[in-house]
């Protein structure tokens, strides 16, 4: 009888693990060298930390042609494509890997559209850019391509598992 409840109460757990590792995702951020260049790591790193989302890796680092060139690959044939690479390699930079439920989605929402003139007030594009060219941070579309630009920027074990200690205020 006990041993009944036991499994029972086992695979009500796993079920509830599952549901919140369903909803996990991994987002891969970079500061680009306008933003370093200008003094706002402190700012906009907190913009995205009070969210609740959970730091697990970060790094300065300046990017070089190769890594530009396979992070920015997708957009090999567009015009802003040679000037693109050009400015991500300009000057160091913040590579962060955030993680969280819907982490993808909260994010992008905090960065804004692509053109700061589109980008709606209160995200870091709407209120601290003017140009398209110098939008000052990037953060993943997907899921899949946040992997792929991770596994540019970070070996594994550099991502760090912990927990913080005011988790239980932010999910339930
Ligand atoms: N970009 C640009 N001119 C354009 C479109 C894009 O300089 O007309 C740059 C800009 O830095 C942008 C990056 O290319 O952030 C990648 O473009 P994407 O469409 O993926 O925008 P994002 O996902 O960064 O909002
Ligand atoms: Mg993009």
């Amino acid at each position: 009888m006990i041993q009944e409840h036991v499994s029972v109460t086992l695979i009500i757990n796993k079920t509830q693990k599952l549901d919140k590792l369903i909803t996990m995702e991994r987002e891969f951020v970079m500061l680009k060298p306008d933003a370093v260049q200008r003094g706002l790591i402190g700012t906009l790193i907190n913009r995205l930390e009070r969210t609740g989302l959970k730091i697990i890796g970060m790094k300065f680092l300046k990017v070089t042609k190769e890594m530009a060139e396979k992070h920015y690959e997708v957009h090999k044939a567009r015009p802003f494509y040679a000037k693109l690479v050009e400015y991500i390699t300009s000057a160091p930079t913040v590579a962060m890997v955030i993680e969280g439920p819907n982490a993808v989605a909260i994010t992008r929402k905090i960065v804004g559209a692509t053109h700061p003139a589109d980008a709606a007030p209160g995200t870091i594009r709407g209120d601290f850019g003017i140009d398209i060219g110098r939008n000052l941070i990037h953060a993943s579309d997907s899921v899949e391509n946040a992997k792929m630009e991770i596994g540019i920027y970070f070996k594994e074990e550099e991502l760090i598992d912990w927990t913080p200690t005011l988790a239980p205020w932010f999910t339930e």
